[in-house]
C-alpha cells in the first residue's frame, strides 16, 4: 500500500516526523513550480534512499530583486500531487517567518565562490542560498542531497560549505534536464513570452557549438568571443555573461589551449527573464 505523503509547514512537525524515520534519508531542496528537472532529482533520490524529503520554499534571502521574488511562480497543489505520485515521504513547505523568525542574524558565506560569476551578477544570492541550505540540512538531517548541475556554481557553493562546516551529508550533482529543443528546464521558462521561449534555445545551441570549437583547439578568449557573437546573433537575447572556467574551482584560465576539464557558463535575459546554462567541456 502507498504510504500517505506528509506535508509539514513547521520546523517542529518536520523534526517530529524525521525522528520516526530510520534508514537513509535523501533530500531535494526546491523553490517549487516543479518540472521534470526537479522530478529527476526526486527520482534519483528515491532510487538511492529509504525515504525522500523535499522542501518547497521560495527563499527571500537569495533574491536581490523584490519583483523577481514576487513574480516567482508558485504552484503548490500541483507540486504536491507530483511529489506524492513520485513516492516522496515528506514535503516541508514553511512560510518565510518560520525560516527567518524576527531576530535571525546569522548567514553562511562562501566568499570566494559567492562573489564571482553569477554572484557578481546577483550580489548576496549565494549567501542566501548557502544560509537556507545549511538551515534545511540541520532540520532535515539528510544522508544525501541532490542538486541540479544546471545551477553549476550553486553545486560548488554547497560542496564548499559542506566540506568547510563538516556537515555529514553527501552532495550529488545531477545532470541538467532539457526540453526537446535543448532549452534547460527552469521554473522561469514559464514566464517567457512565446517569442522569447522560441529564442531561448540559442543558449544550449551555443554550448554545443562551443564543444566542437574547443576540440578544434580554440583558446579560452577566442572561444568566448565566438560564443558571444553566436548568442548575439539572436536579437531577443540580452547576453549578460560568457565565462570559461576551471570546472572544479571556477578559477579563470590562462589564454592557452585547454588541457583540463573546463566549464562554459552562460547567462542571458530574454524579455527581462534571466536564464542560465552551462556545459563541462574538454579540449
Ligand atoms: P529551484 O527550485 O530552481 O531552486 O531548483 C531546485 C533544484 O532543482 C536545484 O538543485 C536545481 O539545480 C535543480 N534543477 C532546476 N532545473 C533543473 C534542470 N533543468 N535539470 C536538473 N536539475 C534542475
Amino acid at each position: 500500500m502507498l504510504a500517505l505523503m506528509k506535508i509539514v509547514e513547521t520546523k517542529s512537525a518536520l523534526k517530529a516526523h524525521r525522528a520516526t524515520l530510520s534508514g537513509r534519508v535523501g533530500f531535494v531542496p526546491t523553490m517549487g513550480a516543479l518540472h521534470a528537472g526537479h522530478m529527476a532529482l526526486v527520482e534519483a533520490a528515491r532510487e538511492a534512499s529509504d525515504h525522500v524529503i523535499v522542501s518547497i520554499f521560495v527563499n527571500p534571502t537569495q533574491f536581490g530583486n523584490p519583483e523577481d521574488l514576487e513574480k516567482y511562480p508558485r504552484e503548490l497543489s500541483d507540486d504536491l500531487a507530483k511529489l506524492e505520485a513520485a513516492g516522496v515521504e515528506m514535503v516541508f513547505t514553511p512560510k518565510s517567518a518560520e525560516m527567518y523568525p524576527a531576530g535571525a542574524d546569522t548567514y553562511v558565506e562562501t566568499p570566494r565562490l559567492a562573489t564571482m560569476l553569477m554572484g557578481a551578477l546577483r550580489p548576496g544570492h549565494f549567501r542566501g542560498v548557502a544560509t537556507i541550505v545549511t538551515k534545511l540540512f540541520n532540520l532535515v538531517r539528510p544522508d544525501m542531497a541532490w542538486f541540479g548541475l544546471k545551477d553549476y556554481q550553486q553545486v560548488l557553493v554547497i560542496q564548499q560549505l559542506v566540506r568547510d562546516l563538516e556537515l555529514p551529508v553527501e552532495i550529488i550533482g545531477h545532470p541538467t534536464l532539457r526540453d526537446p529543443d535543448g532549452l534547460a528546464m527552469s521554473s522561469r521558462n514559464l514566464r517567457l513570452t512565446p517569442a522569447d521561449r522560441a529564442a531561448a534555445p540559442i543558449l544550449s545551441k551555443a554550448l554545443q557549438e562551443a564543444s566542437a570549437w574547443l576540440k578544434a583547439g580554440l583558446t579560452p578568449d577566442a572561444l568566448c568571443e565566438k560564443v558571444t557573437t553566436f548568442i548575439q546573433s539572436e536579437p531577443r537575447a540580452n547576453l549578460k555573461s560568457v565565462d570559461l572556467r576551471n570546472a572544479e574551482t571556477l578559477d579563470a584560465l590562462p589564454d592557452e589551449p585547454i588541457t583540463q576539464p573546463v566549464v562554459l557558463l552562460l547567462a542571458a535575459e530574454f524579455g527581462g527573464i534571466l536564464l542560465i546554462d552551462n556545459a563541462v567541456l574538454s579540449g
